[in-house]
């Protein structure tokens, strides 16, 4: 008898997981689309778009936002999500989540300096999520900005998505040229507006 595979039941568990905690939360974008349909792209962007089957890092896209986005009593939240990760979803799978959760602690522009520094450091599983990340974030703003970002902030934006994805290069050529031309269509979009 051959071991059942139960990473398809656990990555529907991890959807489900996702939606409860971020279901109170919607998208930046004017648009204010539920938070959920973001880590539903990283999804898409991964297993459908770049093909990619690895079970540990597909669970971990769709959790990736769900320790960072801890409200309310910090300290408690981020202890009680890490918990429930890891004995629902597993070591490897938290261990993800974790390499790609910003730490709240730092300010905005040292986050995002971090996000920079940090990102050629990653484990190749990490970077395999942040890179799709930084693809669903970028036609999300090319698609629909937040309300109040002049082309001034998103063209920021784009060029510090840039040196992220930049830093992460040789990680998988299918997601970075998924990158890219999301980069080019989000530069050109917005060039017309
Ligand atoms: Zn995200």
């Amino acid at each position: 008898m051959t071991t059942p595979d139960r990473s398809l039941p656990r990555l529907i568990a991890a959807l489900d997981y996702a939606a409860g905690q971020h279901r109170d939360q919607r998208r930046k974008g004017a648009e204010a689309a539920p938070y959920i349909n973001h880590p539903i792209a990283l999804l898409r962007i991964l297993a459908v778009e770049a093909g990619i089957d690895d079970a540990d890092v597909l669970t971990a896209a769709v959790l990736h936002d769900v320790i960072e986005d801890c409200s309310g009593p910090q300290q408690e939240c981020i202890a009680q999500r890490r918990a429930e990760i890891a004995s629902q979803f597993g070591a490897c799978v938290l261990a993800i989540v974790e390499a790609v959760t910003d730490d709240k602690a730092l300010p905005k522009a040292a986050r995002k300096q971090a996000q920079v520094a940090h990102a050629a450091l990653l484990p190749r599983a990490a970077k395999l999520v942040k890179l799709a990340d930084k693809t669903a974030n970028v036609r999300d703003i090319a698609n629909s900005p937040p309300q109040g970002w002049e082309a001034e902030r998103i063209a920021a934006y784009f060029d510090w998505a840039q040196s992220v994805v930049d830093a992460m290069r040789g990680a998988d050529a299918q997601l970075e040229a998924l990158f890219d031309a999301a980069l080019a269509h989000g530069r050109s979009a917005r060039a017309s507006t």
